[in-house]
């Protein structure tokens, strides 16, 4: 029997095979989980989800269209997926934005107002909205989790206006794991070294960020997405029940070293 027989929840953020949330779907699948999948509007989006899913092997998946920035596309998904489930026992937060003419070393301090705040909206405020009507729909608790990167707490070149949405995200999760802790509800994030994915790609620099994990980090090598699946397998289990708050590295050891 798999760890999450029987358990049913959302995972939003599938682009493409590749995406982070496409693997997580996967070792939800493997584990026994049934999952809905709210994507970018869109036709090209919706084949790219599907074809991502058809090669996770993951039947007739329930897909549903919602930019995380519109509150009513939000509440027309959740009432979607409550007439589907009833209740859910996992939501995943795998989803992220920011406009990629600032996300180069050396412009910062020219990030524009609207650019900023669109960032912290769909990369962050983005969780909060989903916890409250995740929230609802959770009444034996829950596990809730969203997806982070080392650059929150340290300045990495080229990752600007994403650090600090990223810090937001990690601030967010532990006030809701604060305020729904009485629920049961579990809120916590994986850090993930960096993987090849259509949003990591956006970022300057990232193939040097790569070398650099491969020489640095203890295991000497970048992680597979496959492992950030499992680690989400752990969150959203009963192995995970004493957990929350929490901030999980899966970065073969980068953030520990002190070079
Ligand atoms: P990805 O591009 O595959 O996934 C990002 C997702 O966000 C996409 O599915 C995209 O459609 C979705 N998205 C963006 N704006 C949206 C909106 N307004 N409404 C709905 N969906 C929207 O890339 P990924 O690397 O899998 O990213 C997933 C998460 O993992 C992000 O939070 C990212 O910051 C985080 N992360 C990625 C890495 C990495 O190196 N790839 C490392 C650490 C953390």
């Amino acid at each position: 029997m798999g760890l999450l027989e029987g358990q049913r929840g959302i995972v939003f953020g599938i682009a493409n095979d590749r995406s982070i949330a496409c693997h997580i779907a996967n070792a939800f699948a493997k584990e026994g989980a049934t999952c809905a999948f709210p994507h970018l509007p869109g036709e090209k989006s919706e084949r790219r989800v599907r074809k991502a899913l058809d090669g996770a092997e993951i039947v007739d998946p329930f897909l549903i269209p919602c930019d995380v920035s519109n509150d009513d596309e939000l509440d027309a998904t959740f009432v979607a997926i409550r007439e589907k489930f009833d209740s859910i026992d996992f939501l995943v937060h795998s989803v992220a934005f920011a406009d990629r003419t600032y996300l180069k070393p050396g412009v910062f301090a020219d990030t524009p107002r609207d650019v900023f705040a669109q960032a912290l909206d769909i990369s962050a405020y983005s969780l909060v909205s989903m916890a409250r009507r995740a929230k609802e729909m959770m009444p034996r608790g829950g596990s809730i989790m969203g997806m982070t990167y080392y650059g929150s707490d340290k300045a990495v070149p080229g990752y600007n206006v994403m650090g600090v949405a990223k810090a937001a995200l990690e601030a967010c999760t532990r006030y809701l794991a604060l305020e729904l802790g009485e629920k049961g509800i579990r809120v916590n994030t994986i850090s993930a070294g960096p993987i090849k994915t259509l949003s990591s790609m956006a970022v300057g620099g990232i193939d040097e960020i790569f070398k650099w994990v491969e020489q640095k980090a203890p295991l000497h090598r970048n992680i597979e997405g496959g492992e950030v699946g499992k680690t989400a397998v752990y969150l959203a289990s009963d192995l995970s029940s004493g957990v929350t708050g929490e901030n999980i590295f899966v970065d073969s050891g980068y953030n520990i070293v002190g070079l």
